[in-house]
């Protein structure tokens, strides 16, 4: 087991009975912080259609090991199921069939507002709240765990704190509607000093397509690295920086991984990848 806490002390040598049925035995908040710090999650053999949509499957029978604490990068063309990924890891959706494995116990027993505590989605557009800046780092934790030295801590990390001071009331600056009166770039590093603050061990990153200037494409990148660092991710991957840093490349086509490995190893494949490489064509835009 890679477990860093055994969930049961086996040295007796005797497997202690398991309440039977896990939907009326779900873990405990603490067991699924655990597990999700410590243990590997795999997909194995998800199969998956929408409800509106239930002749079409878009998973057909996806492999994928996300191993604890490393960045995996999901390429792949339009349509072929990446998002899907991620909203059934998410569990905004549940399977139609296959399963998801945490250090080898199945999402299903998990309470689904304890899985959201350990997973962290930070996405192209992330959603601001019309309240300051120093409130939109804290959204969503409760009050009495966030002081004022984590937030600044959470936005010096994101590459978004100089740029905060400097805004007329600092940390208190409203943002605007949806965070209108910030850059795209500078909302973006707002959501990442957010996720920093959550501290969640899961990190679902959703890269962005769109163009930022050089030097916001930069902040937004180092802030990334950093908020990737020891936590387990996957990533939507559009930037070919991201997909050579993952540790392993998953190619995803026709709702199955087609092409599993390093950049350097699926280059001398010679396959699928190395052709989008080749053309420059990972956003598949
Ligand atoms: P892209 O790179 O363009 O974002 P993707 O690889 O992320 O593509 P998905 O978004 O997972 O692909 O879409 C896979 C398929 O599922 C597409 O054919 C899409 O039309 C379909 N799809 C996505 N969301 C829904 C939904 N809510 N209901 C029905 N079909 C959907």
């Amino acid at each position: 087991s890679n477990l860093a806490t055994p969930l049961v002390n086996d040295s007796s040598g005797i497997t202690p009975k398991r309440s039977i049925g896990y939907m009326s035995s779900l873990k405990s908040a603490s067991d699924v912080r655990s597990l999700a710090f410590s243990g590997d999650i795999c997909l194995e053999d998800l199969h998956f259609s929408y409800p509106l949509r239930p002749d079409m499957e878009i998973l057909k029978g996806l492999d994928l090991k996300l191993k604890c604490g490393t960045v995996t990068a999901l390429v792949g063309p339009s349509g072929a199921g990446k998002s899907t990924v991620v909203q059934l890891l998410a569990r905004f959706y549940e399977p139609t069939s296959g399963r998801i494995t945490v250090a080898g116990e199945d999402l299903r027993s998990f309470d689904k507002s304890e899985w959201a505590r350990v997973v962290s989605i930070v996405n192209q557009e992330p959603v601001l709240f019309s309240v300051s800046v120093g409130e939109n780092i804290a959204y969503g934790l409760p009050d009495e765990y966030v002081s004022k030295e984590d937030v600044i801590k959470a936005a010096k990390a994101a590459n978004v704190h100089d740029f905060i001071i400097s805004l007329p009331q600092g940390y208190d600056t409203l943002v605007g509607e949806r965070g209108g009166l910030l850059s795209g770039g500078q909302r973006q590093r707002v959501a990442i000093a957010r996720a920093l603050l959550k501290n969640a061990p899961i990190l679902i990153l959703d890269e962005a397509t769109s163009a930022l200037d050089t030097v916001s494409e930069r902040l937004v990148q180092d802030a990334l690295n950093v908020l990737m660092k020891g936590r387990t991710t996957l990533v939507i991957a559009h930037r070919l920086s991201t997909v050579q840093n993952a540790n392993q490349i998953a190619l995803c086509s026709d709702g199955k991984i087609s092409e599993l490995g390093t950049h350097l190893e699926l280059l001398e494949k010679n396959g699928q990848y190395a052709s989008l490489v080749g053309t420059q064509r990972l956003a598949f835009e």
